[in-house]
């Protein structure tokens, strides 16, 4: 008996050993350190920019890091002032999916998974750019996966199925969003929306400066964006936005998201998703540079969830080695950083819904007149 009972105890940890390890080098990239200066406490920010890493935990920018640069390495998220922790859980499960997280920092109520800013009874809740249009306010998204993906898809859409994207490509073209950039060309009849929006669908469109009087909506693939040399790259989207919101109004609110970071953990793919996080990083650079000159901008980057039980297990020489522990979301709770006016208030352990709310304190929502915004 107690040599069977040895026996399934090897045969378990082998198993456990044979599992899908793999090696990533060790990277050498110096440290770009870039400035970051000194906001004081309970000052009001005048916009705000949502940065997403979907399926992004620290142990994903951890080995992102250790890719890059090494152990001692400095991402540029790293180098946001202000860091916390978020618990991802959703309505009535501990599993999360981007659709119940996304509508958590949308509307400040959990949801069940599927749903976008609805509630568990499928009550439409306001979500923060329907809030923000009341006061004046223009609002744009941008993800690397398609505009209808359940991230963007919470600021504007109200549904109990996520995966209806012809339903939701519909509901964006009713909302406030004054830009929307992503793929999922798919899911639009161009033809019918041009009367009211501008639609770009090459990337060479975004080098240049335009001016355009309808809104816009720029759809660079069929559905996620493949990355390609002929497409755009979540930086080039979210400082093409950031160009067309940053002067109108009383003020914007963008949300970008790094998409694929998740479809990569999806794919247990750790290159592929060290190449998401790339652009994403490249991203909060722009954007830190951004908050310097600007001054009135809270830039907030966290994440809905981890994806895939991402494990980094030991040093093997010029290498780590990695191992993937599921191929689903985890419930590893998230990092949350921040930079600019407000930034101070994303401290310590939070829940997702606590972000919308800071938010709303960090701009001084209760106190914002009510007024529209003519943006021609
Ligand atoms: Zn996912």
């Amino acid at each position: 008996m107690k040599f069977f009972i040895i026996f399934i105890a090897l045969v378990i940890s082998s198993c456990d050993s044979s599992k899908n390890t793999e090696s990533i080098k060790i990277g050498s990239k110096e440290t770009e350190y870039l400035e970051i200066k000194n906001f004081s406490d309970n000052l009001k920010a005048k916009n705000i920019i949502l940065v997403i890493g979907d399926g992004l935990a620290l142990n994903q920018i951890t080995l992102s890091r250790i890719a890059i640069g090494g152990f001692d390495h400095r991402l540029f998220i790293d180098q946001l002032p202000y860091h916390g922790t978020s618990l991802t859980h959703s309505y009535d499960n501990v599993y999360t999916d981007s659709a119940a997280a996304a509508t958590t920092w949308a509307t400040g109520q959990k949801t069940k998974i599927k749903y976008l800013s609805i509630n568990h009874k499928k009550e439409e809740l306001r979500t923060i750019t329907e809030m923000l249009d009341t006061k004046g306010y223009v609002s744009g998204v941008v993800a690397t996966s398609s505009v209808t993906h359940a991230t963007p898809a919470a600021f504007y859409a109200h549904t109990d199925n996520r995966y209806d994207y012809k339903d939701i490509a519909n509901q964006l073209i009713y909302s406030p969003i004054e830009i929307a950039l992503g793929g999922g060309e798919k899911f639009f009849d161009i033809d019918k929306i041009t009367s009211t929006h501008h639609v770009i669908t090459s990337s060479e469109s975004l080098g240049k400066k335009l001016e355009f009087s309808k809104r816009i909506i720029g759809l660079f693939d069929k559905d996620g964006i493949e990355r390609s040399d002929k497409n755009p790259t979540q930086r080039q989207m979210t400082n093409f936005a950031l160009q067309h919101l940053k002067d109108k109004c009383n003020g914007f609110f963008l949300m970008t998201e790094g998409s694929q970071i998740d479809w990569a953990g999806h794919d247990n793919n750790a290159s592929e998703m060290i190449e998401e996080f790339r652009d994403f990083d490249l991203t909060i650079k722009d954007l830190i540079n951004f908050v310097n000159e600007n001054k009135e901008t809270l830039l907030i980057v966290t994440s809905d969830h981890e994806t895939g039980g991402l494990q980094i297990l030991r040093q093997n020489d010029d290498n780590v080695v990695i191992q993937w522990g599921t191929g689903r979301h985890t419930s590893i709770p998230v990092g949350v950083q921040a930079y600019g006016p407000g930034a101070e208030l994303f401290q310590g352990l939070m829940d997702n819904t606590d972000i919308h709310y800071k938010i709303l304190n960090a701009i001084d929502y209760k106190n914002l007149k009510n007024q529209s915004c003519n943006t021609e």
